[in-house]
Formats: structure tokens, sequence, C-alpha cells
């Protein structure tokens, strides 16, 4: 079909190629969603069976199912839970548009060869997640909401006991108590998961703005006796705290951690290494048989000392669970909530069956473009 002669945007999802990915960046609903939005969508086989949705669901709602092949020679925007590979990078036609978390704060060679590729990208990661007309598009709020409900159950059922409190015939067993460091999206969707477990929840984040949420969640603030009445930066979000204020915070919560059975954290810091908020003293400084679930565990670290992705369990008995993989444990609604954002993030740009870079549009920044004229490209 001659490029003048498309009536529609195709867009097209491959399977995601990381190792523990189940989630998909289309779910059968959002192909309904974007006919209506002049978008046709191509799916390849097989693409969402581990998140639960059959070829035949995706058929169902008015997509293609095709070949990987397919999808790579006809879409005109592809989306994905993650990002592409560099070997689809490198098979894609120029001008075709990518949409997923590309790692544009930290990674600028995978943002350099989108560009020499000729590929327009948007980053899923530099929406203005504040803007009311972008919330339904971010990825990140969904995402880390799915992730600190599922912290709170790994953390649940690592630990040898009981989150709640429990009357028995053979004894009362007291309840858990759980400390979350870092009280964003993540945070409170955790606080809130152990308390309806039954635990006892205390919790922590450098914002002063979050001691509010903290309590009316019905959990304690952690008061560390250190002065952040600064702790909040650009957007709402966190800023970078010193080497010596990070040096005092860590001193704080090693010495308060030891008091709790379990510990979930999900400090983050946009585009920077995460902060590392309990040291070895600190974990050291446990009872045996306590559980830590640290979900902002990576490859740069995480925000506790010597945890990686993956179980282990110290020699003082303390069982660390490095997990930023969680919300692909709830991949089906993860999904869901994803596709959503995606497919809104798409809608976006579609104007008269056609995508379209408007550089007055509010999500510019989010847009990686080869060849855009550096007076329009923005940090
Ligand atoms: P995030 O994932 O970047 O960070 C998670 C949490 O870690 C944050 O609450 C942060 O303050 C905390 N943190 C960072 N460094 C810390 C440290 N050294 N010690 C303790 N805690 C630390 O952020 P997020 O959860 O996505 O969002 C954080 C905040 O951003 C929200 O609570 C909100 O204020 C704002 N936000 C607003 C919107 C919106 O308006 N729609 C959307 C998303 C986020």
């Amino acid at each position: 079909m001659a490029e003048t002669q498309k009536a529609t945007v195709v867009f097209g999802v491959l399977n995601e190629t990381s190792q523990d990915e189940t989630r998909v960046a289309l779910t059968p609903d959002i192909v309904t969603r974007l006919k209506k939005a002049g978008v046709s969508c191509l799916v390849q086989s097989g693409a969402g069976i581990a998140a639960q949705y059959t070829d035949d669901d995706y058929a169902k709602a008015g997509a293609e199912v095709v070949a990987a092949d397919d999808v790579i020679a006809r879409a005109d925007v592809l989306g994905f839970v993650d990002r592409p590979s560099a070997e689809t990078v490198a098979r894609l036609k120029a001008g075709t548009w990518v949409i997923g978390m590309l790692g544009s704060f930290t990674d600028a060679a995978y943002v350099d060869a989108l560009q020499a590729a000729g590929l327009v990208g948007v980053a899923m990661e530099k929406l203005p997640r504040q803007l009311s007309s972008a919330q339904s598009m971010d990825e990140m709020t969904s995402q880390n909401s799915v992730m600190g409900y599922k912290a709170a159950l790994v953390a649940a059922n690592a630990y040898g006991s009981f989150f709640p409190m429990m009357t028995t015939a053979a004894g009362t067993i007291r309840p858990a108590k759980v400390l979350i460091l870092g009280a964003g999206i993540a945070g409170l969707q955790a606080i809130g998961t152990a308390r309806r477990l039954g635990a006892v929840v205390t919790a922590y984040d450098v914002r002063p703005a979050s001691r509010g949420e903290v309590e009316s969640l019905g959990a304690k603030f952690l008061d560390l006796g250190l002065d952040f009445s600064k702790g909040q930066g650009e957007g709402g979000y966190a800023r970078q705290l010193s080497a010596e204020e990070q040096a005092a915070q860590q001193t704080a919560v090693d010495q308060k951690a030891a008091g709790f059975d379990v510990i979930i954290t999900t400090a983050k810091v946009p585009g920077r290494k995460p902060p590392m908020l309990l040291t070895k003293a600190g974990v050291d400084g446990l009872k045996r048989g306590a559980v830590i679930v640290d979900c902002a565990a990576s490859d740069l670290g995480g925000n506790v000392e010597g945890s990686r992705v993956g179980t282990q369990v110290t020699d003082g008995g303390v069982t660390i669970i490095g997990a930023p993989y969680l919300a692909s444990e709830v991949s089906n609604t993860a999904s869901n909530l994803l596709a959503r954002n995606v497919g809104d993030v798409l809608a976006h740009f579609v104007h008269d069956g056609r995508l379209s870079i408007d550089l007055n549009e509010e999500l510019d920044d989010a847009l990686i473009v080869a060849g855009r004229p550096a007076a329009e490209s923005k940090e």
C-alpha cells in the first residue's frame, strides 16, 4: 500500500526479549481503544501469552496476529515494556517510532543509536508525570504501584512468621514490624498492602511532604532526627543528597533498622544511581530471620549495601531479596495498566491517521528525534 493511502497508523508489538519479562505493551482491550483513535494493531504471535493474553484474544479484539518479521516490516510505531534490543533497532526502517522505557537518563549511547538509525523515540521515563494530561500515560506510576504491592507480598512470603497478630490456643504471636524506606508511589502501595496484612508499619522518605502521606495510610513516620526540610528537589522528586547528608542518613537508618523484622526499600532519584540507605553494618544489626526486599536493586547497586538482583542470605541469617522486576510477577494487570499508558501516549501523537511530531506539544521533552535541530532539543 502506498504511504499516502494509509488510513491508519500501524502499531506493532513484539515479544519482549529480556529474560524475566512477562508483561506485554499491548492488551486486547487497548486494541479496541486504539482502533477508535485511528490505530490498527499488529501483534507478534505469542507476545501476550506470559501475561495470559492469547493470540485469539488479540484477534477477537481486532488485531492482526503475525510473525515478528511482519511486525518489523509493517509497523509505523512499536511499543515496548522495556526497549528494542540493538538487533531490533538495526532492523527497523528509518522514520519508525518506538515507545518504551528507553533509558535516556542513563544510556546516552543508546539514544545516539536510535538517532543514528533515524528512528523517533518516545521515552516513557521522560514524560511530564506531574501534568494532569499525562497521568494516564505514566508508566512509572502504574508499574511502581504494582511493584510496591508485590514487594509487601514477597516480604511476607519470605518472612518466617506472621504479619498480623495472631491469638491461637498455643499462644499469641506479635505482629511483624515492617519498615518501608522511600515512600513514593511504590512505598505507599507497600505500606497499604503490609497494613492490610496486619503488620505494624513505619516508613521514611527524605521528602518532607511524605510524612503526611505516610500517616494518612495509618503508618508511623520514622524520624531520623536529621533536617531534610529541603529534601525535595525539582518536579516533586527527592533531590540527591550530598555525601555528608548521605553518611548521616545511613548511620541513622542503620541504627533504627535494628528494631524491624522486615524492610522494604523503594528509594530512587530519577536518572541517578539509587541512594544507599542501609549499609552492611545496618544489615548485620538485624536479627536472624529478618527479611529485606530491595526494589531499587540493579546493576548500579540498590538501597542496601551488597544487594543484587536475586536472593541471598547473610551469615547472620538475614534474607536480602533484590527485586526490581516485581511488576512482572503481576503480569496480567500490570500489562493492562502499562498498555493503557503506552496506548494513550501513542494516541497523543496521532493526528488525521498519521503520526505527527508537534514541537509545541507538552510531551516534547520525551521525544528523541533523529536530526532534530540542536536549538529545539531540551535537556
Ligand atoms: P521515585 O521512584 O523516583 O522514588 C521513590 C521514593 O524514594 C520517592 O518518594 C523519593 O522521595 C524517595 N527517596 C529518594 N531518595 C531518598 C533518600 N535518600 N532517602 C529516603 N527516600 C528517598 O519516585 P516516585 O515514587 O515515582 O514519585 C515520587 C514523588 O513524585 C511522588 O510522591 C509525587 O510527589 C511525585 N509524583 C507526582 C506525580 C503526579 O503528580 N502525577 C506523578 C508521579 C510522581
